[in-house]
């Protein structure tokens, strides 16, 4: 007699959870849910720049953050942003003040 193995206890996290990213920032999995969707818009001046998408709706390439200074951070000493959001501009390249200041913002 043939038994199925492959339907015995081994589901898929993300079966159970959601979708899941993994931060740009710490290089973690955590559930879409938890993590912030950043994209490349334009600052102030009109320079490239990380953004936030906290609806994550905003057109274009995203990438996923745990929404906390610590894994900006990182993220920022890693130039994981431009990495992450394929950014090929050149010049000063790409800013991520605004979401800096988003997250500070934010923060309790
Ligand atoms: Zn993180």
């Amino acid at each position: 007699m043939a038994r199925e193995h492959f339907s015995s206890a081994c589901p898929e996290p993300s079966a159970l959870t959601g979708p899941v990213r993994t931060c740009v920032g710490c290089r973690t999995r955590a559930a879409k849910s938890e993590l912030l969707r950043v994209t490349v818009g334009s600052d102030a001046s009109g320079h490239a720049a990380v953004v936030p998408d906290p609806q994550g709706t905003a057109s274009g390439r995203g990438a996923h953050l745990h929404p906390t200074t610590e894994c900006y951070e990182l993220a920022v000493r890693r130039r994981a942003f431009a990495r992450a959001l394929r950014y090929t501009g050149s010049g000063a390249g790409l800013t991520s003040t605004p979401l800096g200041e988003y997250l500070t913002s934010s923060a309790p």
